[in-house]
């Protein structure tokens, strides 16, 4: 008897899923199951395509060499049996049959599995807000969402997105790039919350704001107004015109058919899986953005839904389905986009997320450039890294800037991926040439600071904790030791200037008794000022971690210094 395996989603999971099974077990009967009308897209590209940068939709459902991957492609080439426009409307865990319904025809029937594959996937979190299905509010999911953003992206027009997430940032991109007029409204403090923490989500949302795009943060979309189409939205005391509302507040796994079948729902909501992706029952396995997965740093249950993860466990699942033996031992959260110039991505926790979790921390902010800074074209990218104090374990990295980011992230995905400390990573036998990088790579000079700072030789403060102590009228110094024409040429109004090679003859002019915050460009100097300062008997200087790179409020242009 051939084995049967029914994969219900014919997306990113299930159908790599599907492929992988019948790949492992190439006797198998393969049935690959969507409600949708297309089939392995990537979800990823709609923005992409909204924004004209990819020309034809079926550039999303194509292989690299440009055949589209539809019902007749998985057939002839993959061996696996596709039903589109079919919806699974329950598992008889019982008699091992799903039930099935043809949307078109409204036929119902059932379908026999041996093995029972759920990449249901997710569907995007709609608010529940009064008036929020009139036309022109739309979701970024499917290809028919990608065609009506697409046609709905009306220059001069306004849009207000709703989420100021990966999903929400691409798309206001898009939109703005189309000639719309885009507001993106956040509920929390920062762009990009459970990415960045809000120090680096600064440096995204003053990129956003100068390319024209409105950013309410800490705001909530409470009505929504209009007769047949969407006309305004209502964000506090705010009412805005808008002609399109993209809803990007996340998404929410969907586990429907596998709660009414009685299998286990995870803490997170999503599908509990173990290891090889198999659910509360043997013959069920479960993948993607229906199910979630262990975080390797916290050993927590997750639910991160990514492209990347689904791929992946649609693997494991597949082999495991088919008869196979294969694993998957969890994620670290790694994620990165694109907004107009800025690339910015995390991996592993966020400061926020590792004392969430009752991690002691310590971090690092280090800008620099990401290749040789003589080389033409280098260009300015920011690090964070989030480790452990006492083991100096490394438990995450951010990466914020024009320049390239990813690699930094990779290399941090590894080292974290693999438990290593500070010291560790500085270590890293990183690749190296004028085109690529600095001779001492950012993420390298990051962790060397970072073991300054773990063995106690360095004290750093971050550029909120300051702005935080200028607001509150904290009697402290702000020292500037960078060079009087860097200072003329952009500078912090509260700060005193002193530079670095001056500073041994003048900091008896200073008093010892207040705290110092010593600074620079990216503080390297602020560091070797912090240094100086100590050797001269002060004992309470801190240096502004990433200088004034990364500092992200208001500064003064052309203001010239005078000796205070
Ligand atoms: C705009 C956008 C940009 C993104 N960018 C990135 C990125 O840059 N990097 C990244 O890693 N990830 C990204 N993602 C996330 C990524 O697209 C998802 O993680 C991925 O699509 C998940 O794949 P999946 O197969 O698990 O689920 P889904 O893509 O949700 O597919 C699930 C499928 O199951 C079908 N289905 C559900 N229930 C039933 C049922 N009862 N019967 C039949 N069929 C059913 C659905 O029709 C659907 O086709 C992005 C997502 C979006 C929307």
């Amino acid at each position: 008897m051939k084995m049967k395996i029914v994969v219900i989603g014919a997306n990113a999971a299930g159908a790599k899923a599907a492929s992988k099974a019948k790949r492992t077990n190439p006797q198998a009967d393969v049935t690959l199951v969507d409600r949708g009308n297309f089939i392995s897209y990537g979800a990823c590209g709609i923005p992409y395509y909204v924004s004209d940068t990819v020309a034809d939709v079926h550039e999303l459902m194509s292989t690299p060499v440009g055949v589209i991957r539809d019902a007749l492609f998985f057939k002839k080439v993959k061996g696996v049996t596709v039903m589109t426009t079919t919806e699974v409307t329950g598992i008889d865990r019982e008699a091992n049959v799903v039930h099935l319904l043809e949307t078109a025809s409204s036929r119902s029937f059932s379908l026999p599995y041996d093995r029972l594959i759920l990449a249901t996937g997710s569907s995007p979190f709609v608010p529940a807000i009064d008036n929020v299905d009139l036309p022109n509010i739309l979701t970024v999911k499917s290809i028919e969402d990608a065609e009506l953003l697409k046609e709905k992206a009306v220059p001069g027009m306004s849009a207000c997105i709703v989420g100021g997430g990966l999903i929400g940032l691409e798309t206001a991109e898009a939109l703005q790039q189309k000639g719309m007029r885009v507001t993106i409204v956040e509920m929390r403090d920062q762009l990009l919350p459970g990415v960045l923490d809000p120090e680096m989500a600064a440096i995204v949302e003053k990129q956003v704001r100068q390319q024209g795009v409105t950013v309410l943060t800490g705001s909530r979309v409470t009505g929504i107004g209009g007769t047949t189409a969407v006309e305004t939205v209502r964000v506090g005391e705010k009412e805005l015109a808008a002609d399109l509302v993209v809803l990007a507040p996340g998404v929410t796994p969907n586990v429907g058919l596998a709660r009414d079948a009685g299998l286990e729902i995870g803490v997170t909501g999503a599908i509990a899986v173990d290891a090889r992706m198999c659910t509360s029952d043997p013959h069920i396995y479960a993948c993607g953005d229906c199910c979630e997965t262990n975080h390797l740093v916290t050993g927590q249950k997750v639910y991160v839904p990514l492209g990347s993860t689904a791929n992946k466990q649609g693997r494991v699942a597949g082999t495991n389905a088919a008869g196979g033996d294969a694993s998957f031992a969890g994620i670290i959260g790694t994620s990165i986009l694109k907004v107009f110039s800025i690339n910015a991505g995390k991996t592993g926790l966020t400061e926020a997320e590792a004392r969430a979790n009752g991690y002691r921390v310590e971090t690092v902010l280090s800008p620099a450039s990401d290749k040789a800074h003589f080389f033409p074209g280098a260009k300015p990218i920011a690090l964070k890294i989030v480790a452990e104090q006492g083991t100096g374990r490394i438990l995450g990295l951010q990466a914020v800037g024009e320049g390239a980011v990813d690699k930094r992230l990779d290399a941090a995905a590894a080292a974290i991926t693999f438990k290593a400390t500070a010291e560790q990573l500085s270590q890293l036998d990183l690749a190296y040439a004028p085109p690529y990088s600095a001779a001492m790579d950012n993420l390298i000079v990051a962790a060397d600071i970072l073991k300054n700072k773990l063995n106690g030789q360095a004290r750093g403060i971050t550029p909120m904790q300051v702005k935080k102590k200028l607001d509150e009228g904290d009697d402290f110094i702000l020292l500037d030791v960078r060079s009087p024409a860097e200072h003329v040429e952009v500078d912090i109004a509260e700060a005193k200037l002193i530079p670095l090679g001056m500073l041994r003859e003048k900091m008896e002019g200073l008093p010892k008794d207040k705290e110092i915050v010593t600074f620079c460009k990216i503080s390297l100097r602020g560091y070797e000022a912090q240094k100086i300062l100590e050797s001269g008997g002060f004992t309470n200087v801190k240096f502004m971690d990433g200088g004034m790179q990364i500092w992200p409020y208001a500064v003064r242009n052309g203001h010239r210094h005078h000796d205070r």
